[in-house]
């Protein structure tokens, strides 16, 4: 079945974010080492922010939240107001922080859109997603743009569905395995992974034997176009058949 829709993840798949995140968390870190002694903050704000995720959701509120609750727990209620207000500016230094596309996005993306449909699927709070849409320059180039709470099968069912979209003339492409990655597969669309070089431990997953050969993985955004021609020009194979069988897109 002939492609129609290239599905793109936005944070580290199109723009730069997690660095950012990293940076933040450093910046808590510190700010909790100048109050006292607190080898462990950082720590527990992972922590914190991945167990309280299912209340708070994705992105920079939830990371602050977390913040503001670790500080409590960790002075034992004694952080003053003036620490509490710069936890605030570490987080509104996120909202404004400059969108910085990934190598090789933009020319990928114009080159896609006539060729097919795109969609963009991003997670996290929706003020943050939105600004950075706005800010990347590339929403004119998607036909439809999923700000989700979560990326999972059903979601992508869901999404799918309302395209009309069949899963088969689909292929997801994103830099995280737990929320790109699987999910696309399980639903049966095709998959290209292209590693952020830094990843949140959330987003790491183990990927079983049985799916490893299903999907490809690529160092940017550059070869995108020249294996979706390939696999145009292939017939009926799948992008892993052609990366097996010669896989200098490995790159
Ligand atoms: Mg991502």
């Amino acid at each position: 079945m002939p492609i129609t829709t290239i599905a793109f993840d936005g944070d580290d798949t199109l723009w730069h974010h997690e660095n950012f995140m990293e940076e933040a968390q450093d910046d808590f870190h510190n700010l909790m080492n100048s109050i006292g002694s607190y080898p462990d903050a950082r720590k527990h704000l992972e922590d914190k922010h991945i167990a309280d995720l299912t209340l708070w959701g994705y992105g920079v509120r939830s990371l602050v939240l977390s913040m503001i609750e670790v500080s409590i727990n960790m002075t034992g209620g004694m952080i003053t107001g003036d620490k509490m207000k710069e936890i605030m500016e570490i987080g509104k230094k996120l909202y404004m922080h400059p969108i910085t596309l990934l190598e090789h996005v933009a020319e990928t993306i114009i080159h896609l859109h006539n060729r097919y449909q795109l969609v963009l699927i991003t997670k996290g709070d929706l003020i943050a997603q939105e600004m950075k849409i706005s800010k990347s320059g590339l929403s004119k180039y998607f036909d439809g743009i999923e700000i989700v709470t979560e990326k999972n099968v059903e979601t992508y069912q869901k999404i799918l569905g309302r395209y009309k979209i069949n899963p088969a003339e689909m292929i997801m492409v994103g830099n995280s395995i737990r929320s790109d990655i699987l999910p696309a597969l399980k639903i049966g669309a095709q998959a290209i992974h292209i590693p952020y070089h830094t990843s949140w431990q959330f987003e790491v997953a183990e990927v079983a034997e049985t799916d490893k050969n299903k999907f490809v993985v690529l160092p940017s955004m550059k070869s995108v176009p020249e294996l979706l021609e390939r696999l145009e020009k292939s017939g009926e194979k799948k992008l892993s058949d052609i990366c097996q069988e010669s896989c200098d897109l490995r790159f």
